[in-house]
């Protein structure tokens, strides 16, 4: 299906910078919200997007004056009669969100899609709202979403085929990256971030290592910054809310650490109010609480003796969580790999987490995890396929295949 023209409805973080990258690739979209100021801040920010373009010499005065035009707004479903496509991204309530789909099947022509913007929502669920569940997909942008390339594409129980192929060739028209995803909690992306930064943060509750060190050490491993810097930029608070909802699906391994639940409860959510895991307002201040909270949780948990901080430990079991993804069809290899590196910053030299498995050696990485295992818990038993690939001798580059094949 082509698309002429879009709509995106919840002019929030999200939506404004949504509703720009469509007006880049030159189509008209209609915003739609509950509160006249947020469309107003939605067009100043696609405004201000464009205006450093011009400011950089990569887009004239005129062309901006263009893809501005291309911008209306309403409080009302006007404009939504002749829309092809609608991103919703209203708050992340299911309630919300089913009311939202449901007001849209009202209005929308009948061979219009509803996508969802949701980062961990059931897309089958709201499209229960509607008559039309097989034409409701997922289509999750990262944030900021005019600079971030990754589009998690999610299809419901009941999505069409045709529907799948008709995001996935409009997130293309956008310049975006599109992968296909499963619908699972965290999506993949999530999903995989999540095992990574609790694990930093049990590293630090066991007194491994600072938060510094650990941040130093996973940049110089090629991430382009650290866990801990990552987790505050984000919100400790919708890491807490994310962790909790792959906790609830996926059960233990996936349990928020308790410092985690401190921290926000402490009020320390990160950049956003002055201070997370990291100081912000007074970098130089002596931060006081965060001993106070390691203290506690020490006292709280039980807490590994000898814990030893290792890039490999964060690593390896982001790399299990992607091993246990491909088993359950999630993605393809190829795809977690892309997703990773476009829509997380994973070492873009290392080509993705099955791929930089593949050079370290499928069979170093499974007897590393039995390692951790035995050490640090059961959130690191290796997937099975790791073994079956070991035991067949699919150990990676050195064997000339693993996840990939080479050669
Ligand atoms: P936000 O709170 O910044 O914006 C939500 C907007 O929706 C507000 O402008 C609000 O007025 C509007 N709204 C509320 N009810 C509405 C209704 N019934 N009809 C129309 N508009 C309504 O939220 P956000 O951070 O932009 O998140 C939106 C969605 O995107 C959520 O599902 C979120 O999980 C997802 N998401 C957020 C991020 C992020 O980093 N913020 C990243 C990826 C995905």
């Amino acid at each position: 299906m082509f698309i002429y023209k879009a709509a995106v409805v919840g002019a929030g973080t999200m939506g404004g910078s949504i509703a720009q990258v469509i007006t880049y690739a030159g189509l008209p979209v209609v915003i739609k919200d509950i509160d006249q100021k947020q469309l107003d801040e939605a067009v100043k920010k696609i405004q201000k997007i464009y205006q450093k373009r011009v400011d950089k010499g990569k887009m004239s005065y005129n062309e901006m004056e263009m893809k501005l035009a291309l911008v209306t707004t309403t409080l009302t479903y006007d404009g939504f009669d002749d829309v092809d496509i609608v991103i919703e991204a209203v708050p992340e309530d299911m309630n919300i969100k089913k009311k939202v789909f449901k007001e849209l099947d009202e209005v929308l022509p009948e061979h219009a899609i509803i996508a969802s913007n949701t980062s961990a929502l059931s897309i089958t669920e709201m499209a229960t709202a509607t008559k039309r569940p097989g034409k409701c997909i997922g289509m999750h942008f990262f944030n900021p979403a005019h600079v971030m390339k990754l589009v998690e594409v999610i299809p419901g129980l009941q999505t069409d085929e045709q529907t799948i192929e008709d995001v996935i060739e409009f997130a293309e028209s956008l310049r975006k990256i599109p992968v296909r995803v499963k619908e699972c909690a965290g999506f993949l992306v999530n999903r995989l971030l999540g095992v990574y930064l609790n694990e930093a943060v049990i590293c630090l509750q066991e007194g491994a290592a600072t938060p510094k060190e650990i941040d130093d050490a996973m940049v110089k491993f090629g991430w382009p910054m650290g866990p801990f810097t990552l987790a505050d930029m984000l919100g400790l608070d919708i890491c807490y809310k994310v962790g909790k909802i792959l906790y609830e699906e996926y059960g233990p391994r996936m349990k928020p650490p308790l410092l985690l639940e401190k921290l926000v409860k402490a009020g320390r959510l990160g950049q956003k109010t002055g201070a997370g895991v990291y100081l912000y307002d007074d970098p130089d201040a002596e931060d006081t609480l965060l001993p106070k909270l390691l203290e506690e949780v020490r006292k709280e948990t039980k807490i590994v003796e000898n814990s030893e901080f290792s890039p490999e430990r964060l690593n390896y079991l982001l790399i299990n969580e992607a091993v246990l993804c491909l088993m359950e069809n999630i993605s393809s290899h190829s795809d977690i790999d892309i997703a990773m590196m476009a829509g997380t910053g994973f070492p873009q030299d290392k080509g993705g987490p099955l791929k930089y498995a593949d050079t370290v050696g499928v069979d170093i990485i499974l007897n590393k995890l039995i390692e951790f295992r035995d050490k640090y818990g059961f959130r690191f038993w290796p997937a099975p396929l790791l073994k079956r690939m070991v035991a067949a001798g699919y150990t990676g580059v050195k064997a000339g295949r693993g996840f990939y094949h080479y050669g």
